[in-house]
């Protein structure tokens, strides 16, 4: 009989009156990430999505992995249908769970009937399927408080299922609960990290980055849109918004104080997000900065960047070590791009001794001289957009 997967939802079970809405944009995040593996039935019933398959040309696999990726589900797990028979049913269970029990210590049945025609109670049915079970695998210990495996049974309307434990899910929020953010997206390990935390709780993340052609090469630029691509199966739909910004550091070097160079320039980067995002109806920026990791990411720092900042600036690594951004970098995937030896726009000037307390009227007074609105405006005009689907 075929295999289905299951979704068990995360926090959104605790949203109230909201929880129609959430599990409504689970689904549809579900159903469009599903759509290149083939044809599948999506429906929920009490907290619990089914995704079934249609026909024998589904990619199963696929979509498994798919759904390991999506945000607002707390654990999955792969169930089996069968006839909805005790036999049938205690079968099945040997035959798709046999290996997991054979090396179990403990276990337990726990049935949910939805069919309340079917002719057992649950109970009923779990003592029957967990007593043939324990004939058939005499090691195992009955345990109804903290079996090491529980073998589920549900007897819905057609079929029964049956599955064991479920597997991790990727967390957070059903992408697109959250609102719009824009994410400064570098090549470096750190921002794809704190793009990916922002979408697990549901906010819809386009990315901007800047480049610095011909003292950054185009390789650096396709690095980044890679680590964008990496995220695209958690983010879903994106768009990269690519600035130039060589004209812009020419002017710093230019007329400023080499040490305020960083500063002054991720003042430049903090105003041309912030208007693409008041163009684009985007609600926050989001960085990859860590208190005390570089010169530019003290609190004397972050003050002077958010002093030119109209939305609100997202920092969510902001209290970690680079260990833990590194940990979760690999298991999201990016870190093997992350680390590729290509330059970022901001390495290219770096000053031997840059400000680590630089203070705002300082910096004011070193842009005394630029045409800031103009420089702005013309980088905002010269911005290339790339969408990034599935
Ligand atoms: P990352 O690992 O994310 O590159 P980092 O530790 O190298 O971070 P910085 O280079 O100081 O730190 O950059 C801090 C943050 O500024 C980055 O996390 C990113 O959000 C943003 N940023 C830096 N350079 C760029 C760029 N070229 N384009 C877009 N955003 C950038
Ligand atoms: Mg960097």
């Amino acid at each position: 009989m075929k295999e289905i997967i299951l979704l068990k939802q995360g926090e959104m079970v605790l949203k109230g009156l909201n929880r129609r809405a959430f599990e409504e944009k689970l689904m549809g995040n579900a159903k469009r990430r599903l759509k290149k593996y083939g044809s599948f039935k999506v429906y929920t019933r009490q907290s619990t999505t089914y995704i079934e398959p249609q026909d024998e040309f589904c990619d199963f696999e696929g979509a498994w992995e798919a759904m390991g990726k999506l945000f607002g589900v707390a654990g999955l797990c792969r169930a089996r249908a069968c006839a909805k028979d005790k036999d049938a049913i205690l079968e099945c269970v040997k035959e798709y769970l046999g290996d997991q029990l054979a090396m179990a210590r403990s276990f337990k049945v726990e049935t949910k009937r939805a069919d309340k025609t079917f002719p057992m109670t649950s109970i009923q049915l779990s003592q029957y399927v967990g007593g043939e079970l324990h004939d058939a695998y005499p090691h195992l210990i009955v345990d109804m408080h903290h079996p090491q495996f529980t073998v589920h049974v549900e007897v819905r309307d057609f079929d029964a299922f049956v599955h064991a434990n479920p597997t991790e899910g990727a967390g957070g929020l059903p992408i697109g609960v959250g609102g719009r953010a824009l994410s400064l997206l570098s090549g470096g390990i750190d921002s794809p990290v704190a793009s990916w935390m922002i979408a697990k709780r549901g906010v819809i993340v386009d990315m901007i980055h800047f480049y610095s052609y011909p003292y950054t090469s185009p390789e650096a630029k396709e690095k980044v849109l890679d680590l964008a691509r990496l995220l695209v199966p958690y983010t879903g739909k994106t768009c990269v918004h690519v600035v130039p910004f060589t004209k812009i550091q020419e002017e710093l070097r230019r007329s400023c104080p080499e040490n305020l160079f960083t500063i002054l320039m991720r003042r430049f980067m903090m105003r041309i997000a912030c208007r693409v995002a008041e163009k684009n109806g985007i609600q926050a920026l989001v960085t990859g900065e860590s208190v005390g990791q570089v010169a530019s990411q003290t609190l004397e720092a972050m003050a002077c960047t958010n002093a030119v900042c109209t939305v609100p600036v997202l920092r969510p690594v902001v209290g970690m070590d680079k260990e833990e951004i590194v940990r979760i970098s690999r298991k999201i995937g990016t870190f093997e791009t992350s680390i590729l030896p290509y330059e970022d726009c901001c390495t290219v000037f770096t000053p031997k001794h840059p400000r680590t307390k630089p203070k705002v009227e300082e910096l004011v007074e070193a842009e005394q001289n630029l045409d800031i609105d103009a420089l702005v405006e013309e980088a905002v005009a010269g911005i290339e957009r790339v969408l990034l689907d599935f």
